[in-house]
């Protein structure tokens, strides 16, 4: 018989936003570090069939993976906490394509003339979906998307509390993340809203296995003890999720005060304690850093930072890897386009993400001329990467008009383009570059290792993509002739095509564009270098403080 699989589900009370995903992200690390093969899922309870359609002002950054599905930004968590586990579609649905799956078979016929309801056809769906998930794991932490009482909710509790029935109660751990304020008026922590969420859990059938408790502060055992009475479990089950300075410190406290333990009991997992030591000096070179830098990311959601969450995470990480303490310096490209330049004369290092659509677009731009003509550091991706070239093919290489077909549709100086085989095609849905591709790292120019090669250490990589346009390869000659060292290219495409993956300037101290999204890549215990090498440059950029000049 094959081994049985083992699910710790984690749900969310009293609020969202109290960091579930961060909870369950931080459980697969502490069990994965005692030598479990394990897996994540995340279960989101909206309609839409996956968050790519939907904005990064409302639900932060959309993740993507190696096989190009488009998620939810816990995924980076997932990614960001574990090292071995893999993330494939099966990691992340939504109740969307749950009722696409049951909608499927009723019209195949499949339910044989039954009439299809939510109990048992689409909690069955989600349970078939949760078990086909785990496939290749021992054991599956699997997050539920909104808090216990909505209810768009109600189906995924159904289908987890008949789990725990039908896997057997020793295989299924319910861990519920709740929220104990401190009232500072009382002098006191307050249980009630825990009380209520819990009551809510219990009355659809869900009695929590360990309480997690989101505070300010370490909860003391009397605390625990009023916790565990009300909640119908004892005290050494409830756990405290204290604020942390950095979301890595997490999984230390949870493991301190025992919560891997006594999840492994519970569960009847027999392991040997983690072995955190590699984290543990990760955490301490976070906290205690030798340097500091200001990285100026110029963008428009500069506002909502979870539309930014997987690249502040990257540079904390290449930070830490040279020791520095990474300052984002969160900058609105509709500013620079007034001509306010102020905000990116005081960065040590230029990040212009990626994105979509033409506003703030000439702003970034003035930012990226900033950079090339002064010496800053500069890391451009995706969109970032793409105004790049729109900037040196018009200030450069004399192409006055230079734009992205994305803004200016048929322009004649177009230095980005859809791909030839997407012209013509009036449905964009579809037609993005999604999930990994292969890249052929450039080594040497002119007799010196490109800033490409000096960063990755090998010729053949692999990086995620989610894009429409490339650079149009009919400029490509004029703007190589004219300066621009195309550093990473694609020639995996039919027809010998080649598609431009990165460029950089040889002549400048880092100046450095991908086409593809390195932070979606990156980890805490495994920096993505092109991360690493660009906090390097900006930790010895000079020029920060120097007076604008060549600006148009
Ligand atoms: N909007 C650009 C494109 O579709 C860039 C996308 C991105 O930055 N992710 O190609």
């Amino acid at each position: 018989m094959a081994k049985q699989k083992k699910y710790i589900f984690v749900t969310g009370g009293v609020l969202s936003s109290i960091g579930k995903g961060i909870t369950a992200a931080s459980l697969g690390m502490l069990l994965e570090q005692r030598g479990i093969k394990v897996t994540m899922v995340k279960m989101d309870p909206y309609l839409n069939l996956d968050p790519g359609t939907m904005s990064p002002f409302q639900h932060g950054e959309v993740f993507v993976l190696d096989d190009g599905t488009e998620t939810d930004l816990d995924l980076g968590h997932y990614q960001r906490f574990t090292q071995h586990a893999k993330f494939t579609r099966k990691n992340s649905f939504t109740a969307g394509r749950v009722y696409e799956a049951v909608l499927k078979k009723e019209r195949a016929g499949e339910y044989l003339g039954k009439t299809v309801q939510v109990i048992p056809h689409v909690t069955d769906q989600i349970k078939e979906n949760i078990r086909a998930a785990v496939e290749d794991a021992d054991l599956a932490i699997i997050e539920v998307g909104g808090t216990v009482g909505d209810i768009e909710g109600l189906p995924f509790f159904e289908a987890i509390r008949q789990m725990k029935h039908q896997e057997g109660a020793e295989n299924v751990l319910f861990a519920h993340l709740t929220l104990v304020p401190y009232i500072a008026t009382a002098g006191e922590l307050k249980t009630k809203p825990t009380q209520h969420s819990v009551k809510e859990l219990r009355e659809i059938g869900i009695q929590p296995d360990v309480l997690i408790c989101r505070t300010d502060r370490v909860i003391d055992k009397e605390v625990k003890e009023k916790i565990g009475l009300f909640c119908n479990l004892s005290a050494d089950c409830v756990f405290s999720a204290r604020d942390a300075d950095s979301i890595y410190d997490v999984p230390l406290f949870f493991s301190e005060e025992g919560l891997d333990d006594r999840i492994a009991e519970k569960l009847g997992i027999w392991t040997g304690r983690p072995d955190l030591s590699k984290w543990k000096a990760m955490v301490d070179v976070i906290h205690h850093p030798k340097h500091e830098v200001k990285i100026g990311i110029v963008g428009k959601y500069t506002d909502w930072r979870d539309a930014y969450k997987s690249i502040s995470e990257s540079l904390i990480h290449g930070g830490a890897a040279n020791s520095t303490r990474v300052i984002p310096v969160y900058i609105d490209s509709e500013e620079l386009e007034k001509g306010n330049l102020s905000a990116i004369q005081d960065v040590n290092g230029i990040l212009v993400p990626g994105g979509f659509g033409e506003r703030g677009i000439e702003g970034k731009i003035k930012a990226i001329e900033y950079a090339r003509t002064e010496n800053i550091p500069f890391f451009g991706i995706c969109l970032g990467m793409q105004l790049a070239v729109v900037e040196f093919a018009r200030n450069v290489a004399g192409l006055d008009h230079a734009n992205s077909a994305e803004f200016k549709p048929g322009g004649d100086q177009n230095v980005i383009d859809l791909m030839e085989s997407q012209k013509g095609v009036t449905d964009l849905g579809g037609t993005m570059r999604l999930g990994a591709y292969s890249c052929q790292v450039l080594q040497k120019f002119n007799g010196k290792p490109t800033h490409a090669f000096l960063a990755y250490q090998k010729e053949k990589i692999s990086e995620r993509h989610r894009h429409r346009f490339e650079v149009s390869n009919q400029f490509r000659s004029r703007l190589e002739e004219s300066g621009l060292l195309v550093s990473g290219k694609n020639t995996d495409a039919a027809q010998g095509i080649e598609l431009v993956e990165m460029i950089e300037l040889p002549n400048h101290p880092w100046f450095l564009g991908c086409q593809f999204h390195p932070e979606l890549l990156s980890r805490p215990l495994d920096p993505h270098p092109l991360f690493v090498q660009f906090i390097k440059a900006s930790l010895s950029s000079g020029k920060a403080q120097t007076k604008l000049k060549g600006i148009k």
